[in-house]
């Protein structure tokens, strides 16, 4: 059966549908960048929402909006099941969750009309504009933190008279419209895994408006809320098997379901300058600061994906719970989390870190999440940076160890050279490929070529402490693989 509103009530009493009366549903809303991980998270918790308390949920339905030519397959999915798809959440034993989510309710193409864009953004009603266009959606330097004016797009957009294509082009439009007509600015809520992600959607989306047109800019920094936040639920891409399994275990046909692990986890920033929904009411926790949640997270969760993701691939793992259920590589991130990690963190108000730590190799050992080791490859050059350099230089600056660190990124480098332990190509993903591969490669007559890049690593290459670890590590990977250099720095495990 194929999965529309008119087929909601035919669907199997195991699958969770929403009840609600959708076509009663307003947008606050409008959200770029519906991926699986938008409809695994935040839609799950407005859905939440609309299920526990219809009417003062009702005003805050979701408008999605794509602006990459990627997504015009979001928007034929969406017009085709009328913007409803189904969650799975799967469990270590192979059971399933499976609910179906209604909370968004319209999805809008930008190259197809950007205007019913701007004009959507610029509405009364929208009072949040929420943001997971991944890291590289921010279009800053992640060592320098500028807004990158170069880029050519942004360049279009900031031509006199431009048609915007850009989420800052369109969203500073809209912001545009909205001084003009007497209305507030919307809040933006960035919901990407990037450190201060509030902070840095402040700077960018204002560094655009000066470029455009500086009063713009000044209303934004005087009117405009930009709260932190700190997500969490491992949201793999969808595979076939997916889209079968629904078929097979519910009858149910759904062009592009959404499957994820069971826990899920928000922390978030209580700035909104037009209200926001009772976000916790659904589990989120609304918070003063969030910076110490976002630090564990990016810290321990993200930070040790890197530190499993290339001595997997190269010791070659395809599937993440593989890695994790490998004893040495168990160990090895437990021992960066306990000795390199934790160290650099702040307390977490309500978190037991010993416990969360656990409760992470679990999750990363879930067979059923079948996450790719390729996924958490890739667009490294987004993420080294942003998640694993602070760390190694909060430790630099404090006389802490970095050998665990420094080999992670010394494998980032070796699995940069493009080509496996078995002599087989590497089908690398990263905006930076063109460059950072030959790097890579020339490293065999020049081990410290590829950290010598300051964009991406700051200033490590020139400290003494950090280049001795990383060059024993290299060395190690190109003369014994990246098992041995694993063995060698945490033991082999019982
Ligand atoms: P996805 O590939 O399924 O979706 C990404 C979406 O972002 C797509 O709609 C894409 O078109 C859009 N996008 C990418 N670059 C853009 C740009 N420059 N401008 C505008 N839109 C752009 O990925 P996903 O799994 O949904 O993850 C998206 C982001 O969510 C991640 O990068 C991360 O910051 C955050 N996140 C993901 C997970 C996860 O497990 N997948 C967990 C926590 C946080």
């Amino acid at each position: 059966m194929k999965l529309s509103a008119a087929s909601l009530d035919r669907l199997p009493d195991d699958v969770d549908v929403p009840r609600y009366d959708r076509s009663a549903i307003t947008t606050g809303i409008v959200h770029f960048g519906v991926g699986g991980f938008h409809r695994a998270h935040q839609a799950m918790y407005v859905d939440r929402l609309l299920r526990s308390d219809f009417e003062s949920a009702s005003r805050w339905g979701i408008c999605g909006v794509g602006v990459l030519p990627g997504d015009r397959r979001m928007k034929d999915v969406m017009d085709a099941q009328d913007c409803l798809y189904t969650l799975a959440l799967r469990h270590a034993d192979g059971s399933w969750d499976t609910s179906v989510i209604g909370s968004i309710v319209e999805y809008l193409f930008a190259p197809d009309d950007p205007e019913a864009v701007v004009e959507k953004l610029a509405h009364p009603d929208t009072r949040i504009v929420s943001l997971t266009v991944t890291e590289g959606g921010y279009n800053f330097s992640a060592t320098t933190g500028e807004f990158d004016a170069e880029n050519s797009l942004i360049r279009a957009d900031l031509a006199a008279g431009a048609v915007p294509s850009t989420t800052f082009g369109l969203v500073c439009e809209a912001l545009a419209r909205r001084k003009e007509r007497g209305l507030a600015p919307f809040t933006i809520m960035s919901c990407d895994n990037i450190e201060g992600n509030g902070h840095i959607a402040r700077s960018t989306f204002t560094a655009f408006a000066r470029l455009k047109d500086p009063a713009l800019a000044q209303w934004i920094t005087d009117h405009a809320q930009f709260p932190n936040s700190m997500v969490d639920r491992i949201t793999p891409v969808t595979t076939p098997d997916v889209v079968d399994e629904l078929a097979t275990r519910y009858d149910l046909e759904d062009a592009w379901p959404v499957a994820a692990e069971p826990f899920t986890q928000w922390a978030l920033e209580d700035s909104f300058t037009l209200g926001r929904p009772a976000f916790e009411d659904a589990g989120v926790q609304v918070v003063d600061d969030v910076t110490p949640y976002e630090l564990m997270k990016l810290r321990l969760l993200n930070a040790s994906h890197q530190a499993l993701c290339y001595v997997g691939y190269l010791s070659g793992y395809r599937l993440v719970h593989d890695v994790t259920q490998d004893p040495l590589f168990a160990r090895f991130l437990l021992r960066y989390m306990d000795e390199e990690a934790t160290p650099t963190l702040q307390p977490v108000p309500g978190i037991d870190l010993a416990d969360y730590k656990r409760t992470l190799i679990e999750r990363f050992s879930n067979p059923e999440i079948r996450d790719t080791v390729a996924r958490l490859c890739a667009e490294s050059s987004d993420r080294i940076p942003k998640w694993l350099v602070p760390v190694v230089r909060a430790n630099l600056d404090s006389g802490g160890p970095v050998a665990l660190s420094a080999a992670v990124i010394a494998s980032w480098a070796r699995y940069a050279e493009g080509v496996d332990e078995q002599g087989e190509p590497i089908d690398i993903v990263d905006r930076l490929k063109d460059s950072l591969v030959p790097v890579a490669r020339s490293q065999h007559e020049d081990p410290l070529a590829f950290v010598r890049n300051r964009d991406l690593f700051g200033d490590l290459v020139d400290d003494e402490r950090f280049t001795t670890a990383y060059l024993d590590a290299l060395g190690g990977f190109h003369s014994r693989g990246a098992r041995a250099v694993v063995e060698e720095l945490v033991g082999r495990p019982a």
